[in-house]
């Protein structure tokens, strides 16, 4: 089989880059070693993770919300082999739709693990044990990660478990304890807090979500403890877990070097998440990983240091998430048509789906310091938006950072209700280089979150908050 273009993965970066690829007219095919496509993200993260964390807040506000929106309900449990299988459903609804536009582009699929023979060939091992080749003029990298082990604390995918088996538990743990307060622990976190498990997050780190803006993680730490009652553990440095029978015992060493441990019936390993690279043979076209995080580099337009040998998502440097896994596999079918595509790194938003949602684009008021740059902030408490009046959605705020000089939004952070949408809005504007009097003076609908952004906007400007 000779192709233009054959990619090797079938996550968000791999099925968009196929798809784009084909729209262009390049003859495409996709290598996938697992038995369904959408990768990480369709399978065991974004999708079911979301699904897990909508039934999950169904439940929390039946249990303790309805009650002040004058709904009464009585003897309310939780059915958590239900809860997984409507988990299940949505994601065989969303892999079915990428073999449905994979079909609809007329875009071949081979099962089996893909790698390189040479540079245009590739060689798919097949579950079975069969082999088969095919060649292609360009080959587009899109391996994805996997969840970042810890040497000393060895999964064992029962009791010691990543975010793929937390996808899957059928109970509802008593105590569940999360190594890391990053993105993916706190979401999976929140989800058996809300269903009644008492969640302890170790991190290692003084704040959680550390890489966003500092008053969001201090923010998101306060109303997750306070709404959901998890606990947090922070300068925490764990050393080591061990299962017996049903409890796991993780040991920690505090902020002092004391010893602590938690005694609980699942450890979540949330440390991050590792490039994938495992059996794609790189070593037969002489592509090295870079030493540290086994990303595989790349230059400006996504290309290795092999010609035609592109790689795009989590198996390259930056933000492990799925859109951006897109918009390279966006830019790099268009780069190999000889389109000059464009993508701006600083503006790929950043969310984090518990409740309060956490979202974020630009610079963070740090970053601003760091860098000397002047600018001046505006925030705007949800507390005083009467939508979220409406919701008794009052935690959080909006909080826009303008240049000092000339008004250009550097950067939008919000923890609120609806953040993850909300943030778009700042996108965009950040996208045309909008300035801070620019949303401040366009029309927001009343009664709308997206207040709260105007109203921050507006006191960035000059300090003309009128709800504040
Ligand atoms: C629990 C969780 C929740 C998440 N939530 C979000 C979220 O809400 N928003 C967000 O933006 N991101 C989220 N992410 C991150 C997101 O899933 C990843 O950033 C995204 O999937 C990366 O896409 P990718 O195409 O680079 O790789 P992947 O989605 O990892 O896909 C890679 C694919 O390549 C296949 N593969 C690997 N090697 C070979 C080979 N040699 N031959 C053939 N096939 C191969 C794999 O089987 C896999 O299907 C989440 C991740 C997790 C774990």
């Amino acid at each position: 089989m000779q192709y233009d273009v054959v990619v090797i993965g079938s996550g968000p970066g791999g099925y968009v880059s196929a798809i784009r690829c084909a729209q262009l007219g390049l003859k495409t095919a996709v290598i996938e070693k697992y038995n369904t496509f959408g990768g990480t993200c369709l399978n065991v993260g974004c999708i079911p993770s979301k699904a897990l964390l909508d039934s999950s807040e169904h439940f929390h506000n039946a249990a303790h919300t309805f009650t002040t929106h004058g709904i009464e309900l009585k003897d309310l449990v939780v059915n958590m082999p239900q809860m997984i299988a409507r988990k299940n459903d949505v994601v065989a609804q969303n892999t079915a739709g990428i073999t449905y536009l994979f079909k609809k582009n007329k875009i071949d699929t081979f099962e089996g693990l893909g790698s390189f023979v040479d540079k245009n060939t590739i060689k798919i091992k097949k579950t079975d044990g069969t082999e088969e080749q095919v060649t292609a003029k360009n080959v587009i990298i899109a391996t994805g990660s996997k969840p970042t082990s810890l040497p000393f604390l060895p999964v064992d995918k029962k009791r010691i478990i990543t975010s793929t088996e937390a996808l899957n538990i059928t109970e509802v743990p008593k105590h569940m304890v999360v190594i890391g307060g990053g993105v993916i622990g706190l979401e999976l976190g929140s989800v058996y807090a809300r269903l009644g498990t008492k969640v302890s997050v170790v991190e290692f780190m003084p704040s959680i979500i550390g890489t966003m803006d500092a008053g969001l993680g201090k923010e998101l730490q306060r109303v997750l403890k306070k709404s959901l009652g998890m606990e947090f553990f922070m300068n925490h440095k764990v050393t080591g877990a061990s299962v017996e029978g049903d409890v796991v015992t993780v040991t920690a060493d505090n902020a002092k070097g004391e010893q602590v441990k938690f005694e609980a019936d699942y450890c979540i390993v949330a440390v991050g998440r590792t490039a994938y690279t495992e059996g794609l043979g790189l070593e037969n076209i002489g592509i090295k990983t870079e030493d540290r995080g086994n990303k595989i580099p790349v230059n400006e337009h996504l290309e290795t240091s092999v010609a035609g040998v592109y790689a795009i998502g989590d198996v390259i440097k930056g933000a492990m998430l799925a859109h951006k896994a897109e918009d390279e596999g966006v830019y790099v079918a268009e780069h190999i048509v000889g389109q000059k595509p464009h993508i701006n790194y600083n503006l790929i938003p950043g969310v984090v789906y518990t409740w309060p949602e956490v979202a974020s684009v630009g610079y963070t008021e740090e970053q601003l310091k760091a860098s000397g740059t002047k600018y001046k902030a505006g925030s705007f408490p949800f507390k005083a938006s009467g939508r979220a009046k409406a919701s008794m959605d009052t935690d959080g705020f909006v909080k826009v950072l303008a240049d000092a000089t000339t008004d250009e939004i550097l950067g939008v952070h919000i923890i609120g209700p609806r953040a993850a949408d909300m943030i778009a809005e700042a996108v965009v504007a950040m996208e045309f280089r909008a300035s801070a009097e620019d949303i401040a003076r366009i029309c927001h609908a009343h009664p709308t979150y997206t207040e709260a952004l105007k109203e921050a906007a507006m006191a960035a400007t000059e300090n003309r908050a009128i709800h504040i």
